[in-house]
C-alpha cells in the first residue's frame, strides 16, 4: 500500500509506516502508524517548558477504504513539569470525545445514521461495535433534538401537518425498520428499528397513504446490500 492519502488528512499527524492486519471478526485493517506532530509543551500554571513523563501506545479506530477498515496508531505523551508538578495530557485534535475513534470516522458514522442505515449496517460499514454506533447516534439525536444535547426533548425542527409512517423489511427479510417522515419536504423525523405498527389493518391503512415512499424503502435496501 503506498497510495494512502487518508493519514493526511489528520492534522498533527505524521504516518511513518503503514501495517497490514486482520481484526478479530475477520476484516482486513491497516494500521496506520506514526507519531504527533507535537510542538513545545508549556506548563499552562506557570509557563516552564514540561517534560515527557509517561507515554501511552494508542489506538484509533479511522476511515474504512477499499472495503478494509484503518485505524491510526501513535504514541501519546503525558506531560510533566518540573517546576510546579503540574502534569496534563497531550492533546490529540483528531481524537473524537469520549471514544477511541477520529473525529473523520466519528462523522462519518454520524452521516450514514442521518441517512437512515441502521445501526446493523452502519456498525458493519465503519467497522465500530453496536454499542458505539448506538452512542454516537444517541448524542446526534440528543445533539438535533434535546435543549442542550440534555435529556430534555424540544420541538422538531419543523413542525410537520401531514406525517407518513411506513415500515420496511431489512435486507434479510426478517427484521423490520419503521420511519415516519414529514410529507412536505420529506425529512425523516423518526427511524427505528422495529415494526411499530402491530396489526395488519392498521399497516395498510397508514402506509397505502404514501406509496411513493417505497421506492425510498428499496433504495435502503440496496444500500445495505452493497
Ligand atoms: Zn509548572
Amino acid at each position: 500500500m503506498n497510495n494512502i492519502t487518508l493519514p493526511s488528512e489528520l492534522k498533527g499527524f505524521i504516518n511513518t509506516n503503514t501495517e497490514e492486519g486482520t481484526t478479530a471478526a475477520d476484516r482486513k485493517i491497516y494500521l496506520i502508524r506514526g507519531k504527533l506532530d507535537t510542538s513545545e509543551q508549556i506548563c499552562p500554571i506557570c509557563g516552564s517548558r514540561m517534560h515527557v513523563h509517561n507515554t501511552y501506545d494508542t489506538l484509533l479506530s479511522h476511515l474504512p477504504f477499499g472495503g478494509s477498515l484503518s485505524a491510526v496508531g501513535f504514541p501519546k505523551h503525558r506531560y510533566h513539569c518540573p517546576k510546579c508538578k503540574a502534569t496534563r495530557m497531550e492533546q490529540v485534535d483528531f481524537q473524537a470525545q469520549g471514544h477511541r475513534i477520529t473525529i473523520p470516522l466519528q462523522n462519518f458514522t454520524e452521516d450514514l445514521l442521518h441517512s437512515g442505515l441502521t445501526l446493523k449496517m452502519v456498525s458493519s460499514l465503519t467497522g465500530l461495535g453496536k454499542n458505539v454506533v448506538k452512542e454516537i447516534d444517541k448524542k446526534r439525536l440528543a445533539a438535533l433534538y434535546c435543549k442542550d444535547g440534555g435529556g430534555e426533548w424540544r420541538r422538531p425542527l419543523e413542525t410537520p401537518s401531514v406525517i407518513g409512517i411506513d415500515e420496511f423489511k431489512l435486507h434479510d427479510g426478517h427484521k423490520y425498520a419503521t420511519v415516519i417522515l414529514s410529507m412536505e419536504t420529506g425529512h425523516v423525523l423518526y427511524l427505528a428499528k422495529g415494526k411499530m405498527l402491530e396489526s395488519g389493518e392498521n399497516n395498510q391503512k397508514m402506509s397505502g397513504e404514501n406509496n411513493h415512499f417505497q421506492s425510498v424503502n428499496n433504495n435502503q435496501n440496496n444500500m445495505g446490500k452493497a
